[in-house]
């Protein structure tokens, strides 16, 4: 019999296979696809099939987020990575594969494993008892996301259609924006507000209207838009004032870059776009009510045209897909175990990370949680300052709970280094982990 069961068998739940199954520990790792049964996104019933690009993102850990990720998972014996590099195909400083070279590799690597049970079966309930971990993703089939919503309470599980774009707090331009809260006096300064001019807001709202926007899948058609979810762009085609008496309402924000002696606190102007702060770090900013499903180009070229954001870098753009996750930072410890039911241990892109390598990355945290749990040692994390520590922070209590929202890896989840230029600052953030992650890496050895 297994001493953990794993169920899904993606990215992640083959990556926690792989780290647990190594280490000599007895898994059972369940999926579903291979019974007949497919998520809407799925094609086949290969282990760890991408469901949509065929890229890793950046291969470069000296100046991306996501490259360091990869590099930090190679160091910690990553299937998912060994397998990308048996199957990689020419992509620039992309890593980028073969999908069905990848899946079978994924699929031989943990066939070869003796302790390791692949049963095709779909798990309808959490299992009581012994350690899980869940790794369905987010399209977990509907049974299981039931007893899920059950077991967080049904207000935790969130589906989403549309997400709004992040910005980095440092490439916004605080000489035409300000900090302000509607109606505030002063005392409570808490979003960024970019002003705009009548000509600038009526021009911006022909961009949204005439502006390219993603196609709808098939399956997500007849996918209704939550309340205070719809897009941008559908808000707009409703009339030119709509988004001025809804997210870009001016009323109470007093703009004290156009301070006059009549107006010495300033005037409202035609309309504002306001940014919430969106981790503890105060390095990322999300932009309220700005949920889009524009293509990425149209974005950054329509939201560079927002006075104060003409040099915006994003750390995620808007995007519109069918999603179940659950609220992590609230419903989680530090080692991704459901606090009401600690036997349970979520990974993947159901706690809420965003992307393959992110959802594998969290499967290899898990697995590797799990086997110093079963072994009886200590966990220790890796360090905030690394991509793989950065990222568990961010899911496991760092995000704000109340906007949490899918996350990429990016720099804006790291300790700041204020002290650093700009040009320099990736490639420190960069060298600082790969320094921090060595001492670590030591307590995880097989
Ligand atoms: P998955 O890879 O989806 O694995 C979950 C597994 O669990 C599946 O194999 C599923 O069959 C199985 N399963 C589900 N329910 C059950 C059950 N009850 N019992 C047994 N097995 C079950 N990220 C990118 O980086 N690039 C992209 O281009 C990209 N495109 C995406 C497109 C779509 C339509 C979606 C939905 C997501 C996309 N993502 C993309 C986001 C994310 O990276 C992927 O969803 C990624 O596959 C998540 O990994 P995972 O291991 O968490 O889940």
């Amino acid at each position: 019999t297994h001493q953990i069961h794993i169920i899904g068998g993606g990215l992640a739940g083959s990556e926690a296979a792989w780290q647990l199954a190594r280490r000599g520990f007895r898994v059972r790792l369940s999926e579903m696809r291979g019974t007949g049964e497919r998520s809407p996104a799925h094609q086949g019933d290969g282990l760890a099939e991408l469901v949509c690009s065929n890229s890793f993102r950046s291969d470069d850990s000296e100046k991306n987020a996501v490259g360091l990720l990869h590099h930090e998972m190679r160091l910690c014996d990553s299937l998912i990575m060994g397998a990308a590099a048996k199957a990689q195909v020419p992509a620039g400083s992309a890593l980028a594969v073969d999908r069905d070279v990848f899946s079978a590799e994924v699929e031989a690597r943990l066939t070869a494993l003796p302790n390791l049970e692949i049963v095709r079966e779909r798990i309808d309930a959490i299992p009581e008892g012994g350690p899980v971990i869940v790794a369905t993703g987010p399209l977990t089939a509907e049974a299981l996301a039931g007893s899920i919503g059950r077991a967080t309470g049904a207000d935790s599980l969130a589906f989403f259609d549309a997400i709004a774009p992040i910005v980095y707090r440092d490439t916004i331009d605080m000489d035409v924006c300000w900090m302000a809260s509607r109606w505030d006096k002063g005392e409570t300064r808490d979003y960024i507000n970019c002003p705009m001019t009548k000509e600038q807001y009526l021009e911006f709202h022909a961009g949204l209207i005439a502006g390219e926007k993603t196609a709808f899948k098939e399956w997500e058609a007849d996918t209704p838009y939550f309340d205070g979810c719809m897009p941008i762009e559908v808000m707009a085609e409703r009339g030119v004032e709509t988004l001025r008496f809804g997210p870009m309402k001016p009323v109470g924000l007093d703009n004290p870059h156009w301070a006059t002696p009549e107006h010495p606190n300033g005037r409202w102007p035609y309309a504002v776009v306001q940014l919430r702060q969106d981790n503890k770090l105060g390095t990322i900013w999300n932009m309220v009510g700005f949920q889009t499903k524009l293509k990425h180009a149209e974005q950054v070229r329509l939201f560079r045209t927002i006075p104060g954001l003409e040099n915006a870098e994003f750390a995620r753009l808007g995007g519109l897909h069918r999603n179940t996750f659950i609220n992590s930072p609230v419903l989680l410890d530090r080692t991704l175990r459901l606090k009401s039911a600690p036997h349970v241990r979520f990974a993947g892109q159901i706690t809420g990370c965003e992307g393959y390598v992110e959802s594998a990355a969290v499967g290899l945290l898990s697995g590797l949680m799990a086997a110093s749990e079963l072994a009886g040692h200590d966990w220790q994390a890796p360090p905030r300052t690394t991509a793989l520590g950065a990222l568990l922070s961010h899911i496991t209590g760092d995000a704000d709970a109340e906007t949490y929202q899918p996350m990429n890896v990016n720099f804006g989840l790291f300790p700041p280094l204020h002290d650093v230029k700009k040009k320099q600052r990736k490639e420190a953030y960069t060298a600082r982990a790969k320094e921090d992650i060595a001492p670590w890496l030591g307590g995880i050895a097989v």
